[in-house]
């Protein structure tokens, strides 16, 4: 105990981002979840696995290249809350498939930071994320979904309350994010199943997240990269392993040990952002995302093999994910106006709640918005692109009196022409409208 303490301290004064280790957990469960349920499956080690063996034969073989044509896969949030903090905003969702975008296309800004050593191996991996705009039933329904439970408490993967049964959208049709107070009962960030540990078990495959690292919730803080979880956590889901292998991060003697992936080099596992440690012998890719590190930047070339041939294959159903009938089906492409005029949280408001009127629209990029409330509510108003990313923010979380008001000469002359939806948004209730800029 003592020896702990006195490693816990030294760990606190020599990591460059002191408060983690007070205020947060390990990055990930991944290697708890997958231990204990070999303890109950013994069958699920990879050793007596035939699924984790296909995928592995899979990965050997290589997969026939889609001549890099972009894979879509349609996502559904379920916030799981007790009406804590917990019950993030939409907005949150949205930055957070925005960070998945840009780490999942090459495109986040910090990849000019990558040492030069493995930037020739960094990988556009080229795998876009859609916030589904249908159901199974394929009726029109925002793949945010809020569900109020105690389960928010403990997403462990032995929970007395299991948070995925709460809600749980049909795992061939949709990559499942549950979103909740405590992703492991305790301080954790989130965790996820391989695919070869949920092929007979479809209604717990997914990610469990706790809120807070989900969007920009920590902006500013010595944490911000935390908000780079879910991409580790969907590398998971996409077969990647911990990049030191099997162990626990930063135990000594891995060297040994793979992630089965080629051009990672090995090593002991780390978290600080030290990018010239050698652990075993060569350079670690510290700035991986598989890593534990506060500086993820990259995925490499034979991490991307891995999870496209994953993702062709029908272990645990990933390759139906990105077929195109069912990016239809779920409503991320083709004609998504179908489905503008109420989006989710309440689905039954078919009429115009707030009485909004848009003027002109068509517009050339200016135009007054006019709308009314019943009572003195709380009012976000922001538009979004036809692929539910929201790209400009008119008004946030502002009171309005009863009544009638008027936004004169909206300007959006920085934004390209095109079809846009303009959501208002007041307690639970959205209206979505349809804004056409020219
Ligand atoms: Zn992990």
């Amino acid at each position: 105990m003592i020896r702990f303490s006195t490693i816990a301290l030294l760990y606190l004064i020599l990591s460059p981002c002191s408060s983690f280790g007070q205020d947060f957990g390990s990055q990930c469960e991944t290697r708890n979840a997958s231990e204990y349920l070999y303890k109950e499956h013994p069958e699920l080690r990879p050793e007596n696995n035939a699924a984790y063996q296909k995928l592995e034969r899979a990965i050997k073989q290589g997969h026939l290249r889609r001549n890099d044509e972009k894979f879509i896969i349609p996502v559904v949030f379920h916030i799981i809350h007790d009406n804590g903090p917990e019950n993030i905003p939409d907005e949150r969702i949205y930055e957070a498939v925005d960070i998945l975008n840009e780490d999942f296309n090459f495109k986040n800004l910090d990849r000019f930071e990558i040492v030069d050593e493995f930037e020739g191996i960094a990988a556009n991996i080229g795998i876009e994320f859609r916030i589904a705009r249908k159901n199974a039933r394929g009726n029109c329904e925002l793949g945010i979904i809020r569900k109020e439970s105690k389960a928010t408490n403990n997403g462990n993967w032995d929970a007395p309350l299991n948070v995925k049964a709460v809600s749980y959208w049909p795992r061939d049709k949709y990559l499942n994010i549950w979103i909740v107070a405590k992703s492991d009962g305790g301080n954790g960030s989130g965790w996820a199943y391989l695919p070869s540990q949920v092929e007979d078990r479809p209604t717990v495959d997914g990610i469990v997240m706790s809120a807070r690292y989900i969007g920009h919730s920590l902006k500013g803080t010595d944490q911000a990269s935390f908000n780079r979880v879910l991409t580790h956590e969907v590398g998971h889901f996409l077969n990647l392993r911990h990049i030191w292998g099997p162990g626990e991060n930063g135990e000594q003697d891995q060297c040994d040990e793979d992630d089965g992936v080629d051009d990672t080099p090995n090593t002991n596992g780390f978290t600080g952002c030290d990018t010239g440690r050698l652990s075993c012998g060569s350079l670690d890719n510290n700035q991986n995302y598989m890593e534990y590190t506060r500086c993820p930047r990259m995925f490499t070339n034979g991490q991307k093999e891995r999870m496209l041939v994953t993702l062709m294959s029908d272990v645990s159903d990933r390759n139906k994910l990105w077929q195109e009938e069912n990016l239809i089906a779920t409503g991320v492409i083709g004609e998504a106006s179908e489905c503008d005029v109420v989006t989710g949280l309440r689905g039954d408001l078919l009429e115009n709640p707030f009485k909004l009127s848009i003027y002109p629209n068509p517009s050339n990029k200016r135009f007054d918005l006019t709308f009314s409330l019943e009572k003195r509510e709380k009012v976000t108003i922001q538009i979004q692109d036809v692929n539910g990313r929201t790209i400009h923010s008119v008004v946030n979380s502002v009171w309005y009196n009863a009544g009638e008001h008027h936004l004169p000469n909206i300007d959006l002359s920085d934004m390209n022409a095109g079809l846009y939806f303009l959501n208002v948004i007041v307690d639970e209730v959205r209206s979505v409208n349809r804004l056409i800029l020219q």
